[in-house]
This record gives C-alpha cells, structure tokens and sequence, in this order.
C-alpha cells in the first residue's frame, strides 16, 4: 500500500473515506468601587473596640486595689495589651495588604441558605465584579464530559479581588460549601477547573500586570496568570525573545500549565514550563498575597508548580526568556521499528548538540493519513517517497526541530544533516519544511479553527495522558500498540522522551522515577451519536485497557493531567510524596477550599454548633477535609 503524504501537522488528521458526512475531521494535539480606605463599621469589627474599652473600665477599677496585688496586676496588664493586639490584628479585611481597599467581609456569617450566600458574595467590595447569570459558561471543559454550573462567576480585577474572596469563603468557613475554582481556559479534560455550585474565578479577566519585558543577561517577562501563551509569544518576540519551553498548543494560560507542568518538545532541554519560572504571586486558600521564587517562600513556591491549582491561585509569573530565532527547519522521518525510533530519540535527547524540538507519534492502520504533507513538507527525495509502501505496518513517526535565523541556514542545513545521518529511519521518508518559529510554535490553532468552523471542536475528548519510564516503554509499546489498539483514527498518539536530570525535583509534579521517561498522549475525538470506535463508551474502555494493562505488567506508569476517583488512587499516584502533598495543603489551604475538580480533597461542610463556630473563629483552627473517596463523581453530560 503506498504511503500518501499528507499536508496538515499531526493534530489534524483527514478521517477515512469511508466515514459519513458528518464524521469529524480529528483535531489532536494536539463595580469599580471606591479605592478609598473605607473600614466598615460592622458589629463584627466593633468587637474590638468594645474590648478596648472594657479593658480599660478593667484599668480604673485596678487603681483603687492594694500595693499587695501589683505585681499579679503588671502581668494582668501585659496579658491584656497581648489579647488587644491580637484581637485588634485578628480584624478581617484588606488593610494587611498594604492596599488602599476597603474592607469587604460581610458583617454576620450568612445561613447557609444559597440566597443568603449569594447575597453575601454581592456584598463584596471588589474591583471586578461577580456575576450569576452566565454560570453555563463554565460548567464546562475541553474534556466535555461533565456539566456542573458554579454558583457564581468572579470576573477580577486585580489581585486584591482573588484574595477578597478567598478571605470571605475562609470566614463562612464550613457553614457555606462554597469552593474555588481558578479557570485558565478551561482546557481541562475532566472537570478540573470546574466548581460545582462554587465561585469560579476567571482568570482571564485579571489583565494586571500587562506583559512587561525586562531585556538583559537574564531576560524574563512579568504575566498575569490568566495570560494566554499565545500574547506572551506575541509580546517577546517584539524584542527578539522568547519564552524556552512550551506547549503544544499556546491558547493554554500560564496558570493553567504551570500547575500542571506544560511539556512539549523543548521539555529535553530546558524542562517543563515549571522549570523556566522565576517568581510567582500568589493568593493562597487563606486569601494571603505572596511572592515567592526558590529562595524566597520557597516551600510555597514549589508547591504550587504542578500543584493542581490545590495550594494557591497563581495571579503572576515571572518567565525566563531566550533570543528568539526567526525560523525554524521542521523535520519528520518515518520508522517500522520501534526500538530504531525510540533508540534514536533518546539518542538525540541525549547529545549536547541537537535538535531544539524532539516530540513523535504513532500512526497505526492509517494509510490515508499520510496522504498529503506534501503541500508544506517536502519530501527529500520525491520519487522514492512515492514509492515508499506501509503494508498496513504501524508506523512511528520522528518530528525534530531546528532553529535558526536566515544568515546561519547553510551551517544549519549542515549541522541538521549531519545529525540526520547518524539516525536510523527509513530513508525514503525524509520529509522537510522552513517555517516562521512563531508559526510552528502555534501550529495547533490553525487546525482548531478549521474544527471550530466544522462544530467539531466542542466534542467529548477523552485523552489519557501517560509518563512511562523508559524501562518500561517497550513491553508497552508492543501491547498497546499492536494488540490493544488498532487503529488511531479518532486521533493522534504522540510519543517521546524527555530527560528528567534537566528537571527541578522539588516541584509537586509526580513523574516515574527513572531518569529517561516517555511522555504517551492519546488524544482521541469522541463523534457526537456515532457508535462503534468513535464511540465515547467505546473509547473510554479503550482507555481503561491500556491502564489495565499497565498494572497489570506493573510498568509504574504515571498519570499527566492526573484524573483520579479515589483516595486510594490519589495517594497510589503520590506515592512516598502524598503526606507531603497532603501536609501542605493543610498548610496553605486548610479548608480545601480551592480547584474541587480535581478531586483530591473535599472541603468539610454542614453549619456548626456555636461553640464549635467560635472556636474555630478564635484559634483560626482549620476544618479538617476529606479525601477524594468519599466525592460524588461528576454529573456526565
Ligand atoms: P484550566 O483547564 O482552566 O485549569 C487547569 C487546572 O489549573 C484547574 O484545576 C484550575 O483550577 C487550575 N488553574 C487554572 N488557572 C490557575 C491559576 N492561575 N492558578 C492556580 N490554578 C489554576 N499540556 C501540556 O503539558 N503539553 C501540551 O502540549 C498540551 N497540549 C494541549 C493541547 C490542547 C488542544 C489542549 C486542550 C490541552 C493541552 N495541554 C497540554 C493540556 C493543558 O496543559 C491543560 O489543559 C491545562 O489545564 C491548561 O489549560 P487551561 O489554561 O485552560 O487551564
């Protein structure tokens, strides 16, 4: 069977003739208010006072008492001042972030009644703005499988906003369920940045700090949290820089893949997008700001970067930067073999000087996927590409990266053959194109906007996402390749190794413990109505085999964009780190009250009695939380 080249980048992949019409074209990869300090006198913020001058009646009844007691008085005197600073430092509100804000929570604790709840949201004294009507816009994520609407929607405005709220929800405390859920984008999968009945805080809305770009030995660049990778792109490369590591797709914000990770193919080199970050503010559970880096907070710091949003809401980052190249050379070379594709990526990961991108994916039973590259790459040699037959083999494709600017293409051309030669594809496979770096870093809109206008692009995605060590990578390779899937029509499957020894340790990532792992993405399409493989149920079985079989063979795979239904699972995933996970936690976000769908800890609700109430508004004491096991699953779609 001849092999056709196809034109499209490997996210879009042309369905089989044979599907109906309405078959999908698979897209894979892939109130301003017063600024005035304005302290409200509630009756919850009088209660100091009414201390103050109680202790000092306490003061006048003291001077008419006997030299004897003095003594037991000077210490009654400094316990008191302690419990009036304490008291006077315990008042809720803004004014300890050195902000010109007014204090916004409420007066009383309101029942835990919706209304009552949502009126106390409305209360709030906030530059942005909350709203109730549109809260189907994000009960929903790329994933598409669940629907669950938040009560409210914070749209902010500054950073002062996210802590506003997060500092009213620790003060309901578990009389109200509310949760929090940052939303970057929502590209999530499986109801991840969905809060159910919660506030969800767009990200988006946050535009301050704009991108601002500090040039120098150590170029970097301040962003928002709810930035787009796509802007910071954009914005660098005014300055002929650039951020060093990616994803695949850039219309993901910089929460949003730093609580993950955010790999791609640079992740060899540089890491992950964890790794290139200098500094982060963040809002924590407690609806504290704080800066942190690896030096400064750097517990914090480290906890939040593939944390799961669970420890605190990233408001800005700091991205190192790097000299953008103008072009790049974008190459694919096909293998039958996958020991010869595997040994030369993990060769080339391996050598210090190398190609700047190494990602791969397989193609299994599709001829016709590979029938038209030819419109943007070239085949090396045009005549044996033609002639080049598959047999119905599954094939493994190698997808390299060099980058380069137009007055070094001849030394690039040389250095990128001479790395060719010392690789083991099939020749007649060499495939080739120059484009605009920025237009090869954004390759996945173009196909997102060719689904979009189909109405193919809001469909269930049930992609599983695995990091498998390289000792493992070829029992799995030959099973799941060759028996438990066969075909890849619903979607692309990306393979490739990364180089962990490049990596930070200390981040809350979870990755297999061996230096060389495999990044495996299955990033199928479910059709809408369709049955047979195009199926959802159909597919998430698929799924399930293929972790089935990892158990089973014991290759301790790990989870990327980890989804998970019990604690079990969760503690299973973590490993020795879940007490550390879980202790920090209580450290930062000891209600839990923050991303509740990823499902890892369940905020404890149910009003108090009014000790149990004044206790824990006395000492502060957190609630205890439950674990994933006892959640309800998501309501599918
Ligand atoms: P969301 O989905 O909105 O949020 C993700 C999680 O982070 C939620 O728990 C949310 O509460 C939390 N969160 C969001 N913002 C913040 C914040 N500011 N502070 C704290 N927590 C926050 N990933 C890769 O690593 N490599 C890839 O190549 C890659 N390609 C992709 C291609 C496509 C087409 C899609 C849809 C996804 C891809 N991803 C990739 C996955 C992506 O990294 C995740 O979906 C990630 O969640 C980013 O999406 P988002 O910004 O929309 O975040």
């Amino acid at each position: 069977m001849a092999i056709q080249l196809y034109s499209e980048h490997k996210y879009m992949t042309v369905p089989p003739k044979t599907f109906p019409l309405n078959s999908p074209f698979y897209l894979f990869f892939f109130f301003p208010q017063s600024s005035t300090l304005n302290l409200k006198f509630t009756s919850t913020s009088l209660i100091p006072f009414r201390l103050l001058f109680f202790a000092i009646s306490l003061n006048k009844v003291e001077m008419g008492l006997t030299s004897s007691l003095r003594f037991h008085r000077q210490n009654n005197k400094t316990f008191l001042g302690i419990f009036m600073i304490l008291v006077l430092s315990c008042i809720p509100g803004r004014t300890n972030l050195c902000s010109n804000h007014s204090v916004s929570t409420p007066k009383e604790l309101p029942s835990s009644n919706p209304s009552d709840i949502r009126s106390s949201l409305v209360s709030l004294d906030l530059e942005g703005y909350i709203s109730f009507d549109d809260v189907h816009n994000v009960a929903k994520d790329f994933g598409n499988r669940y629907q669950l609407p938040p009560l409210a929607i914070l749209h902010p405005r500054s950073v002062f906003d996210i802590s506003s709220m997060m500092k009213h929800i620790v003060h309901l405390g578990s009389t109200s369920n509310l949760t929090v859920a940052a939303r970057g984008h929502g590209h999530s999968l499986q109801g991840q940045a969905l809060a159910h009945q919660g506030v969800v805080i767009k990200m988006e809305s946050l535009r301050s700090p704009d991108i601002r770009i500090y040039k120098g030995k150590q170029p970097y660049v301040d962003v928002s949290g709810g930035e787009i990778w796509i802007n910071i792109l954009r914005e660098t490369l005014k300055y002929g820089l650039s951020p060093k590591s990616w994803t695949d797709y850039l219309h993901l914000t910089v929460g949003g893949t730093l609580s993950n990770a955010g790999i791609s193919g640079q992740a060899f080199k540089h890491g992950p997008q964890i790794n290139n970050v200098y500094q982060l503010e963040i809002v924590t559970g407690k609806g504290e700001v704080v800066t942190c880096s690896e030096k400064r907070n750097s517990e914090l710091f480290f906890s939040v970067l593939g944390g799961l949003g669970q420890f605190g809401i990233i408001t800005r980052a700091r991205i190192s930067l790097e000299p953008a190249p103008h072009m790049v050379k974008w190459i694919r070379v096909l293998y039958s073999d996958f020991s010869a594709f595997s040994r030369d990526q993990e060769y080339l990961i391996s050598k210090e000087k190398t190609f700047d991108y190494v990602e791969g994916f397989v193609i299994i039973n599709r001829t016709d996927l590979l029938n038209n590259w030819r419109s943007s790459f070239s085949p090396n040699d045009s005549t044996q590409a033609s002639r080049f037959k598959s047999d119905g083999k599954t094939l493994y494709c190698l997808e390299v990266v060099k980058y380069f600017n137009p007055e070094e293409a001849s030394s690039m051309d040389q250095e990128t053959g001479k790395l060719l030669s010392e690789l083991n594809y099939i020749p007649s496979t060499l495939f080739s194109s120059e484009v605009p770096y920025i237009e090869f870093l954004d390759r996945v809109h173009i196909a997102e906007r060719k689904l979009r206008a189909k109405g193919l692009w809001e469909v269930p995605h049930p992609w599983l996402n695995l990091l498998i060590p390289k000792s493992s990578i070829y029992q799995f390779a030959t099973e799941v390749f060759n028996n438990i899937l066969t075909s890849n029509n619903n979607g692309p499957i990306l393979i490739y190794p990364v180089n962990q020894s490049k990596w930070k340790k200390h981040t809350s990532l979870i990755t297999p413990n061996e230096d060389i792992f495999y990044l495996v993405a299955f990033l199928p399409s479910a059709v809408p109505n369709s049955s047979g493989k195009n199926d959802l149920e159909y597919l998430l079985k698929q799924n399930q085999r293929v972790m089935n079989f990892c158990a089973a063979a014991n290759l301790n795979v790990k989870q990327y964009l980890p989804h998970y239904e019990t604690q079990k699972e969760w503690k299973s995933h973590f490993g020795k780190r879940w007490e550390t996970f879980a202790q920090r936690k209580q450290a930062y976000d000891p209600l839990a009250i923050l991303a509740p769908g990823q499902r890892i800890f369940q905020k404890t609700t149910g009003k108090l009695s009014p000790i149990q109430l004044a206790k824990s508004k006395a000492t502060g004491s957190p609630q205890r939380y439950h674990y994933a096991s006892i959640l309800p699953k998501p309501r599918t779609v």
